[in-house]
């Protein structure tokens, strides 16, 4: 009688449990997670990695069960995703529940978009024409849409973009044009778009609750510290300049990416040391930032930090050039924040987890009244978050983004 009972209590929440699939298609990754459409509860995440076709690693975790796959025969981005579907989320929606409704993480809609959107063929077409902007992301973003499409039709209608430039799209036009001649912006649409929007946009949501002022009145700077790095100004709930640019390789020393640098050294590698314009890319967006300044010791920044006290190491000068970069644009938007900065935060695997960098960093500007209280600072991290300024200070906030919630709740806004 019991297990009747509970075996339809089951069945009636299996029923009623629509859910929201998050898809962000990469070049070299896929991560994916699945949200209740009402309780916005995060039941599923994954995330394969490929570095080629013959080695696809798999992980994810469903109510709390972790589990792992590795594959070594597969030939295209679709077989891996008919895997995802077919062997993980169609066996895992048999218990979670139905699906009601997908969001793809869209990182570049080029001037089209400004906010989110029900995918429609206007939408794939608008998608389509950002893909020079982000030659490493739209295409496999389109690839995603369109087999999504194929395995579950009745998502027709139901599909949305979330755009990780539509955050920067309140820029004025003195940030984001570039000092170029004015035609390659109107005819080409050459100019600034940023990236990271949707992580930049949670923790300013987030901070509102730290801070007890509402989103439209918050003066704040925003760094999404990690394998990519980015930097926006925020003015009054608005972002007013970002440091990516046309692409995500502008800006803040990164990973693997060089970020801000003379556009002279292209004309220099190329005319002097004759290389070619595709190793120049490579070397641009693959082998600089952390990577290149520690002489090739790793693009990961616990791997550099554990040398840093070694002041001859090239760690240290990796480091110290990071945080020599990221102080100077935060000195530059406090500029932008017409003498009202409310807080700094730190977001991104290593503005959540690095208590050096945000130390050594605050000890650059402080000019800006940070005053680190560091008992707090080594303690807030692996996903905590909180203040870590004294209370006399002006607040610095360590909040972990989570990207996949906005996009859940910019799905059920649209769809409701
Ligand atoms: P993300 O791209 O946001 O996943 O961040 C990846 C970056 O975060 C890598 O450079 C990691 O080294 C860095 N990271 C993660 N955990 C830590 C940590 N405990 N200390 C320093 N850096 C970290």
């Amino acid at each position: 009688m019991l297990f009747n009972y509970l075996q339809w209590l089951g069945v009636i929440f299996f029923m009623s449990n629509k859910l929201i699939l998050i898809l962000n298609c990469g070049s070299s990754s896929i991560k994916f997670s699945v949200f209740g459409f009402v309780d916005m509860k995060k039941y599923l995440f994954g995330v394969v990695e490929f570095f080629s076709f013959q080695h696809v690693h798999i992980q994810w975790q469903c109510n709390g069960a972790k589990k792992c796959k590795i594959l070594d025969s597969l030939n295209s981005l679709e077989e891996i995703l008919d895997f995802v579907i077919d062997a993980i989320l169609m066996k895992e929606l048999k218990i979670l529940g139905e699906l009601f409704a997908v969001g793809h993480r869209i990182v570049h809609g080029g001037p089209h978009f400004i906010e989110s959107v029900i995918i429609d063929a206007n939408v794939l077409r608008g998608i389509k024409s950002a893909i020079s902007f982000a030659p490493l992301h739209n295409p496999f973003h389109l690839i995603g849409i369109k087999k999504i499409f194929a395995k579950f039709p009745n998502l027709l209608h139901k599909s949305v973009a979330v755009f990780d430039t539509a955050f920067h799209q309140s820029i004025p036009e003195e940030s984001y044009l570039y000092p170029l001649p004015y035609f390659l912006y109107k005819k080409y649409g050459i100019r600034r778009y940023g990236a990271h929007g949707i992580s930049h946009s949670y923790v300013l949501q987030e901070s509102t609750k730290f801070l007890s002022k509402s989103r439209d009145s918050l003066n704040i700077i925003t760094c999404h510290l990690g394998n990519g790095s980015s930097i926006s100004a925020i003015r009054n709930g608005r972002c007013v300049d970002t440091s990516m640019g046309l692409t995500p390789l502008e800006g803040l020393v990164m990973g693997t990416r060089c970020g801000d640098i003379d556009p002279s050294i292209v004309f220099y590698l190329y005319e002097h040391l004759n290389m070619s314009l595709q190793d120049i890319k490579k070397i641009f967006t693959e082998q600089s930032g952390l990577l290149g300044l520690s002489g090739g010791i790793s693009h990961d920044c616990r791997d550099i930090e554990k040398n840093y006290f070694n002041v001859s190491s090239s760690s240290h000068r990796a480091i110290n050039v990071f945080c020599y970069r990221l102080s100077k644009y935060i000195g530059a938007y406090s500029v932008l924040m017409e003498g009202k900065l409310d807080a700094l935060v730190f977001t991104g695997g290593i503005g959540e987890n690095s208590v050096l960098i945000r130390k050594l960093t605050l000890q650059k500007v402080k000019f800006l009244n940070f005053i680190l209280d560091d008992h707090l600072n080594s303690s807030i991290r692996y996903g905590k978050s909180g203040i870590i300024t004294t209370s006399s200070s002006c607040p610095v906030i360590v909040i972990p983004t989570n990207e996949d919630l906005v996009i859940a709740k910019d799905v059920v806004n649209l769809l409701k």
